[in-house]
C-alpha cells in the first residue's frame, strides 16, 4: 500500500552513503594524483641527478612518457568529476596495479633494492587500502614485498650484503604498512560512512522519511536570514486520534507515511517548496512565493488528491483523512513570531470546522 518517494528509506541511505564514499573517493584521487606528480617529479631529479646512465637512459624516458601519458589521463576523468562512470572505477583501481609496476621498474634503474624511491611503495599500499580496505592494505604489501624481492634478486651480492639491515627493514616496513595503513584507512571510511548516515538520521523523521523538525528549525533560520519571497504552511491531520482510536496506532501510522509521501510529492518538487514533519500529524510546508492565491491553490489541490486517497485497515474497513492547513508569510518575522502566525492560521482552520485553509494575515 504504501509507495514511498521520500529520500529516506533503507535504500536511500545506502544511496547516501555510496555518495559520500564516491566523494571521498574522489577527494582522494584528486590527492594522490597530486603525489603522482610530484613523485615523477622526484624521479626525474633522482634518476639524472644521481643513476642516470648511457644504459637505462632510454628506459627511464619510456616509463616517464608512460606515467606521464596515464597521469594525464587520470587527470582528464577528475576533471570531468563523472565519479558513477565505469571508467572512474576501471582507470584508478587499475591504477594501483599499473603504480605498482612503474615504481618497481623504477627501483631498478634507481639503486635496486636500497633506491631512494622504495618509500613511493607506501603510498601504493595506502592507495589500495582506500579501495579495497585492510585486505587492499594486507595484499598490496604482500605483492609489493614479491616485487621488491624479485627487484632484489636482480641486485649485486656485494650491494646486498652492504645493505642487509636496510634492505630487511625495508621488507619490515612493507608488511607493517599494509597492515596497519590497512587498518587505519579502512577504520577512517568506516567511520565516513557511519557519520554520514547518522548526519541523515538526525535530519529526517524515521516514521515519514520526511524532513524532521530539527531540518525544519534551521532552514527556516536560514530562509529567514535570506530573505525574499516566503510562505510558511502548517498543517494538520483532522481528527487523527480517532484513527488511531479506531483502527490501532500502526494504521494510523501507515496514514502519516502516505500523507507524508503525498506531501513531499506535492510540496518538495516545485518552486523550492519543503514539507516537514513538524511532529505528530503536524507538518511544515515552506514555498518561495508571496501570492496568497498560489499558496491557497496548491493547497487546496492538495486537500483535493488527499480525498481521493483511501485507507484500508486490517479489517478491510476503508476511510478518508483530511487535513486543515494555516499559512502566513515572511515579513520581516522572527522564526518564532512566523511559525506563531501560522500556527494561529492553523487553529483557525480548525475552529472553523476543520479540512480548510485559513491565512489570517492576509488581506483577502
Ligand atoms: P484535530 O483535528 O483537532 O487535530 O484532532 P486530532 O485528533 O488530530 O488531534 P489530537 O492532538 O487530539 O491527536 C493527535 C494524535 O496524533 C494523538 C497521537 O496519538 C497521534 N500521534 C502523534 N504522533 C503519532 C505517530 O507517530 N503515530 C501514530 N499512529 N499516532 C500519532
Ligand atoms: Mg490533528
Ligand atoms: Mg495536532
Amino acid at each position: 500500500m504504501y509507495n514511498s518517494v521520500i529520500p529516506y528509506d533503507d535504500g536511500e541511505l545506502c544511496r547516501i552513503m555510496k555518495n559520500a564514499s564516491q566523494k571521498s573517493d574522489h577527494v582522494l584521487e584528486a590527492i594522490f594524483s597530486v603525489l603522482h606528480w610530484i613523485f615523477l617529479l622526484t624521479a626525474v631529479w633522482i634518476y639524472f641527478g644521481y643513476y642516470q646512465s648511457p644504459q637505462t637512459q632510454s628506459s627511464f624516458v619510456l616509463l616517464l612518457c608512460g606515467c606521464t601519458a596515464y597521469m594525464a589521463l587520470i587527470q582528464v576523468i577528475l576533471f570531468k568529476g563523472n565519479l558513477e562512470s565505469k571508467t572512474f572505477y576501471i582507470v584508478t583501481r587499475l591504477g594501483v596495479i599499473l603504480d605498482v609496476v612503474a615504481v618497481t621498474l623504477l627501483l631498478t634503474l634507481t639503486g635496486d633494492a636500497c633506491s631512494p624511491m622504495f618509500p613511493i611503495y607506501y603510498f601504493i599500499i595506502l592507495h589500495a587500502a582506500v579501495y579495497w580496505g585492510l585486505r587492499g592494505g594486507i595484499l598490496s604489501s604482500v605483492l609489493l614485498a614479491a616485487c621488491y624481492s624479485a627487484v632484489l634478486l636482480g641486485s649485486s651480492a656485494a650491494s646486498m650484503h652492504d645493505h642487509a639491515a636496510d634492505i630487511g627493514m625495508n621488507f619490515i616496513c612493507l608488511l607493517l604498512m599494509g597492515v596497519g595503513g590497512g587498518i587505519v584507512v579502512a577504520r577512517g571510511r568506516k567511520h565516513l560512512g557511519e557519520k554520514s548516515r547518522f548526519e541523515q538520521m538526525a535530519k529526517h523523521d524515521y516514521l515519514t522519511g520526511l524532513s524532521n523538525r530539527r531540518r525544519f528549525q534551521g532552514k527556516l533560520k536560514e530562509l529567514v536570514h535570506s530573505g525574499g519571497k516566503l510562505a510558511l504552511v502548517m498543517g494538520d491531520i483532522d481528527w487523527f486520534k480517532s484513527v488511531n482510536d479506531r483502527y490501532g496506532h500502526l494504521v494510523g501510522d501507515q496514514v502519516l507515511r502516505e500523507v507524508a509521501a503525498m506531501l513531499y510529492r506535492t510540496f518538495n518538487a516545485e518552486h523550492g517548496g519543503k514539507a516537514y514533519r513538524y511532529g505528530g500529524e503536524e507538518f511544515a510546508i515552506t514555498m518561495r512565493t508571496d501570492s496568497h492565491e498560489e499558496v491557497h491553490k496548491r493547497l487546496a489541490m492538495f486537500q483535493e488528491e488527499l480525498s481521493k486517497l483511501t485507507f484500508t485497515a486490517e479489517e478491510g474497513q476503508s476511510f478518508q483523512v483530511t487535513m486543515s492547513f494555516g499559512f502566513t508569510f515572511f515579513d520581516n518575522h522572527t522564526v518564532a513570531d512566523l511559525i506563531k502566525e501560522a500556527d494561529e492560521s492553523l487553529y483557525e482552520a480548525k475552529r472553523q470546522g476543520r479540512n480548510c485553509v485559513v491565512c489570517l494575515t492576509c488581506d483577502v
